[in-house]
């Protein structure tokens, strides 16, 4: 196996991906883009990547920052947890390690939003550790070279896969190693189309010698729910009316639009007056469709129905609920369903 890595390595070295976290490799910026690829393209996360260390050069003045500043950078990358989280970790960094990230593996696993993959990632890419990163990719690639059944989820899959990609680390090089995984599973071991007719390790992969190339992983199809949702978009001159979500759970301290799931044989409209009269103690009453569009959470397809409604008397305006200008929305980091509607109300009236 050290010889396949050896190939790997001598491969990156020609074939390596400009990306702005290689070329300062500091344990933060490693931790920010890591937990940024989690769940989102490369593609994305450049531009977020180069605006949140442009603003947070370091832990320290990520530390400084507020959940709502940290939720706005984040914006439109979904899955905000991470966000909170690594604000949050980079605070305890500040007061448990003096603001330099740690090199164990017992500390980083105890930092939030640290888990195996990016404790090893941060040790390896910034630290020299000798350590394997096992991400979607790098599972992928060897199942297929080891022609191994089952998802890349399977946890015997995933042992096996750790100790044969740790017998292939060449000692002093796993920086390089890792990076050429990812690479490798990213340009030619894709997941849909493996580039086999330009892939330089056919000759040890017992996948393509099998022709199951295109069959392994096993697919683990996770369905998607689907549900619909309402919106009350409350208007007053150039104001609108926002909430902002609980603590906990999906999306937490955004802020959004009234409104809730539409219950079976309910309409959007009936759904409205429901949560306005449950959540804001008010009588709703929606005057015209604003929008209807479909988003994608990790569970639920949702169908989304936006209305513009007429403000009632009595809406609750405290820290979570409030009159905000148009101009001023983008401070507040919302949803991007949420944010949708909010285009759509800059949108001239057809
Ligand atoms: S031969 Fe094909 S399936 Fe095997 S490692 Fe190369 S690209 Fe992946």
């Amino acid at each position: 196996m050290t010889g396949i890595g050896r190939r790997l390595v001598r491969w990156y070295e020609g074939n390596a991906r400009d990306l702005p976290w290689r070329k300062n490799p500091t344990p933060y910026r490693v931790w920010v883009s890591e937990v940024m690829l989690q769940q989102t393209a490369v593609s994305t996360v450049i531009p977020y990547f180069e605006r949140w260390v442009k603003r947070w050069p370091g832990v320290p003045s990520l530390a400084r920052a507020t959940e709502q500043e940290a939720l706005a950078a984040w914006e439109g990358m979904g899955y905000y947890r991470r966000a909170s989280n690594l604000l949050r970790a980079a605070r305890q960094v500040v007061r448990r390690h003096g603001g330099r990230v740690p090199s164990s593996r017992k500390e980083l696993l105890a930092l939030p939003g640290i888990g195996p993959y990016i404790a090893s990632a941060i040790r390896s890419l910034a630290f020299g550790e000798d350590e394997v990163a096992l991400d979607a990719n790098v599972i992928r690639v060897f199942m297929r070279l080891l022609a191994l059944d089952g998802t890349g989820t399977d946890s015997s899959v995933r042992t096996r896969v750790g100790e044969r990609a740790a017998a292939g680390l060449p000692p002093g090089k796993s920086a390089r190693y890792n990076q050429a995984l990812m690479d490798f599973g990213s340009l030619i071991c894709r997941p849909r189309r493996p580039r086999c007719g330009e892939c330089f390790l056919t000759k040890h992969c017992k996948a393509f010698r099998r022709g199951m190339q295109y069959d392994i992983p096993r697919p683990s199809h996770k369905p998607s729910r689907k549900i619909r949702t309402a919106v009350a978009v409350f208007l007053r001159d150039d104001e609108v009316y926002i909430q902002q979500r609980s603590s906990a759970g999906l999306f937490a301290r955004m802020w959004e639009f009234p409104g809730g799931k539409v219950r079976d044989g309910e309409t959007p409209a009936q759904t409205l007056r429901r949560e306005c009269r449950e959540e804001l103690g008010v009588n709703c009453r929606p005057s015209r469709k604003l929008a209807e569009l479909t988003h994608y959470t990790t569970v639920f397809q949702v169908r989304l129905h936006a209305f513009v409604c007429i403000p009632p008397e009595g809406l609750p305006t405290d820290r979570t609920h409030r009159w905000v200008s148009l101009a001023e929305l983008d401070r507040y980091p919302m949803p991007s369903a949420n944010r949708q509607v909010v285009e759509k109300l800059h949108e001239p009236a057809s």
